[in-house]
């Protein structure tokens, strides 16, 4: 038992309570309540020699969702998008919010086929969220594929090239690096 400054009494296992509150705290996404850009960072810094795949994706026209239906529909559909991703998305890969309307996930290897399947998938699921009966949510989508002896930042650097490719042929697809 301890006891602090504020004449409180604490546990032991009331500072791991405390401790593990503060660290999801740290780590969530306080919109989405996915993993935040701090925690998909911590996470993929850690696999230095690991192959795997990196996508990053983008909503597109993300400032005129908010200008033309307003700020919380904005909100409505990052959420909404991030819960249908969360599920999707299998438990062996890391989603997180990178900030904005930008989303990571982390895909434990570097098959191609799979990362085009998986890509199609997040276009197609975009395009489920209706705005009205002539507007849909799309994405753009830029993939990596991290070599053995890459840099983190060169692989984050190529995912991002490739975004901006699919930004600049059109949106709503996907581009590898
Ligand atoms: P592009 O197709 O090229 O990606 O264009 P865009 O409009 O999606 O991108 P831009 O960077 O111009 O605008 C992003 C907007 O996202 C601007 C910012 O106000 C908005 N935004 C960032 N965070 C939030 C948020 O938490 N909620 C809402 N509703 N809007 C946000
Ligand atoms: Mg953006
Ligand atoms: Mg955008």
């Amino acid at each position: 038992m301890l006891l602090t400054c504020y004449g409180l009494k604490l546990t032991m296992a009331d500072l791991k309570r405390i401790q593990q509150c503060l660290s999801k705290e740290l780590t969530t996404d306080y919109l989405t309540k996915i993993a935040n850009r701090r925690f998909f960072y911590q996470h993929i810094q850690q696999l230095t020699d690991q192959r795997f795949t990196l996508i990053i994706i983008d909503i597109d026209f993300f400032k005129s969702i908010n200008d033309e239906f307003g700020h919380d529909v904005g909100d409505k559909v990052l959420t909404e998008l991030a819960a249908l991703y969360a599920k999707t998305l299998s438990q062996d890969c890391v989603f997180a919010r990178l900030g904005g309307e930008e989303f990571a996930v982390y895909v434990p290897d570097d098959n191609q086929q799979y990362a085009i399947d998986l890509s199609q998938q997040l276009l197609s699921i975009a395009r489920t969220i209706e705005l009205t009966k002539q507007r849909n949510v799309t994405v753009s989508i830029g993939v990596s594929f991290k070599a053995a002896d890459e840099s983190l930042a060169a692989v984050l650097k190529r995912a991002d090239l490739a975004l901006y490719k699919a930004k600049n042929n059109g949106r709503n697809q996907y581009s590898l690096a």
